[in-house]
């Protein structure tokens, strides 16, 4: 024991996946008309849901234009079969397409939006189609919509209402399943992970968050598209209730209940809940407060859904074997440049929020291969100034210039990946990801890699395998090689803190900006640290280090600058800072040499 079991139990689905389709198969051909008609409309959600589990699941994002999506996909076949006699052939890529353009059209404003005015946004989204679909009556029928639309005609052959729709439904699940897992499973659904998990961690990686969540809403918009494509198919009629709300609503309940992260979730959550009416059916009027109250229970008793919970129980059991670290590749970083004039010019940077006055009119500069501390009481404005030059906060004035590059304003993703890289001063890290995924989707978004789904293609494949062999370089240079495969959350605070600064590391960057890096560490893990500063620094980098511990800064630095109440008070030698009088009546508080105990 002690080892955690190989078994098919922990290391895959293919025994529960077998299961599950023979079960499915079965079922569909011992039913009868009716309970086809019940897995032909649960398939159909399915594929509703596994869209609707990239935006709201893999990236957190509560849209609600998956209904919008669905509307449209069923508007998009009514009117094109009916009206312009197109063949199924060009039906159903249209109606994938069209939510797709439309979803990539929204996407740019209200991405932007913070995450309660985006649901209201995406809600609105589908209230303005469905007054369109209501009042363009040439167009949509009106409020009776389109009737007549033909069977699926594919290949010569005719797929009729009945088991050859059903099966003809489940079959593409199986594709769209197997589409949605490749999409999950490479850089994008690490990087994804990143995003919901620790928002700040994905900038500091490097990740273009705006850019995935782009493309999680087109593609959930797709299989939106095409689930209301073959809805409309397989009721023969489209009429404004495909755009009304409860298809949404029935949406995101299944998400919840079967599990917003797996693809068995998207199949569990819509099979029960399709069925589940017919079930309480012999409560008669009470049919409905029984399905509420069920719906409750179930998202109340399993947050993840069922497949969640199911997954949880099975770590307990059989727990996972760790993956053996991979074999380590070396890189050589890029150069931090000889160019003439400062690595890092802050000019008159100031940021307020509201009447606070964090920064007021900072200016330093910073040599390459220079250990700069940053000192100051608590509330002094130190993270501050090193959010506004990292882009994770916009300055209301001043200007960051990186060898001297005018940076100021930039997004948090790209002044990392322009070459400040940083830590902060409560870890940042996707607790759910090993520590080598931490710092590998990091060296993928710098590699260039375009963290946009590539479908787990074997270029991708080839890609992250590479990121990793590098990650692991990074590790071992940060003492971490032993941890690789654990997950970021089981680490103790040292390592974690060293995790940052690898992932930092995986930039390439040219600047260093650490918050406070030594605060929880022991005094040997200090000693380790300020070692590998020295060392990063002895490579041409310029290091920006907020520190209380004096002794460990001043043993290290080159030169220290002391904020107080927002301002510069002081900026030199570690010796003379220590010493000067301001420094001491606003920070050291005692004489130094107590102060340097
Ligand atoms: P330090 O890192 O030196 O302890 P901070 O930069 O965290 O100081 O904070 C400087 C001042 O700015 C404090 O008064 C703090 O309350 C304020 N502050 C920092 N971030 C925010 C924020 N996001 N919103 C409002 N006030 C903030
Ligand atoms: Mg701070």
């Amino acid at each position: 024991m002690g080892e955690p079991r190989d078994s098919w139990l922990a290391r895959g689905i293919t025994l529960p996946l077998a299961l599950g389709a023979a079960g499915i198969a079965l079922h569909v051909l011992r039913a009868d008309a009716y309970g086809q008609r019940l897995m032909t409309i649960a398939g159909i959600f399915v594929l509703l849901v596994l869209g609707y589990q990239i935006i709201f699941g893999r990236l957190g994002v509560l849209s609600l234009a998956q209904g919008a999506f669905f509307g449209i996909g069923a508007y998009a076949t009514a009117i094109l079969a009916t009206r312009a006699g197109l063949p199924f052939v060009l039906t159903f890529p249209l109606s994938v397409a069209i939510p797709c353009i439309l979803a990539a059209i929204v996407a740019v404003p209200v991405l932007r939006l913070e995450s309660h005015y985006f649901a209201l946004a995406t809600l609105g989204l589908g209230q303005v189609l469905l007054i369109g679909a209501v009042n363009w009556e040439s167009l949509t029928g009106g409020g009776n919509g389109i009737a007549g639309v033909p069977d699926i005609q594919i290949l010569g052959r005719h797929i009729p209402r009945g088991l050859d729709l059903t099966v003809f439904v489940w079959v593409t699940v199986a594709l769209a399943a197997a589409a949605a897992w490749q999409i999950g499973r490479g850089i994008f659904g690490h990087a994804a992970e990143i995003v919901r998990e620790a928002p700040l961690a994905a900038g500091a990686a490097g990740i273009d968050a705006g850019r995935l969540r782009f493309a999680a809403l087109v593609m959930s918009a797709g299989y939106g598209g095409g689930a209301g494509a073959l809805y409309a198919h397989a009721i023969g009629v489209v009429s404004p209730d495909v755009l009304e709300l409860p298809i949404m609503i029935a949406c995101l309940s299944m998400a919840m209940v079967g599990g917003r992260l797996r693809i068995a979730g998207a199949v569990v959550g819509a099979v029960l809940l399709i069925h589940l009416p017919e079930w309480f059916r012999f409560l008669e009027r009470y049919a409905l407060f029984a399905y509420g109250a069920a719906l409750l229970v179930a998202i109340l008793a399993a947050p993840d859904g069922i497949v969640g919970a199911l997954e949880r129980l099975r770590r307990r059991y059989f727990p996972e074997p760790s993956r053996a670290a991979p074999a380590a590749i070396p890189f050589t970083p890029r150069p931090a440049g000889k160019a003439t004039g400062p690595l890092l010019a802050i000019r008159g940077l100031s940021k307020s929020f509201g009447g606070v006055t964090a920064v007021d009119n900072v200016s330093l500069a910073m040599q390459r291969g220079e250990i700069l501390g940053l000192i100051g009481p608590n509330g002094s404005g130190k993270t501050t100034l090193i959010n506004a030059i990292t882009g994770l906060v916009l300055p209301d004035r001043g200007r960051v210039y990186l060898a001297g590059r005018d940076i100021t304003g930039r997004p948090a993703f790209a002044v990392a990946r322009a070459g400040i890289a940083r830590s902060f001063q409560t870890p940042q890290l996707a607790d759910g990801l090993s520590a080598l995924d931490n710092v590998a989707v990091a060296r993928a978004a710098m590699a260039g890699m375009r963290l946009a789904p590539n479908l787990g293609t074997i270029g991708e494949d080839k890609m992250l395998a590479r990121a990793r062999g590098e990650a692991m370089t990074l590790l071992a240079e940060l003492s971490l090689a032993g941890v690789a495969a654990r997950l970021a959350g089981d680490l103790p605070h040292g390592a974690r803190r060293r995790l940052e600064i690898a992932r930092a590391m995986a930039l390439e960057p040219l600047v260093l900006a650490l918050d406070e890096p030594a605060a929880g560490l022991d005094p040997a893990e200090r000693e380790v640290l300020g070692a590998i500063l020295l060392g990063v620094a002895g490579r041409g980098l310029g290091l920006l280090v907020i520190e209380h511990d004096v002794k460990f800064l001043t043993g290290i630095a080159h030169r220290l600058a002391c904020l107080d109440a927002s301002r510069l008070i002081a900026l030199g030698p570690p010796a003379e800072v220590v010493a000067n009088p301001k420094v001491v009546a606003a920070y050291l508080g005692t004489p130094p040499a107590e102060n340097m105990r």
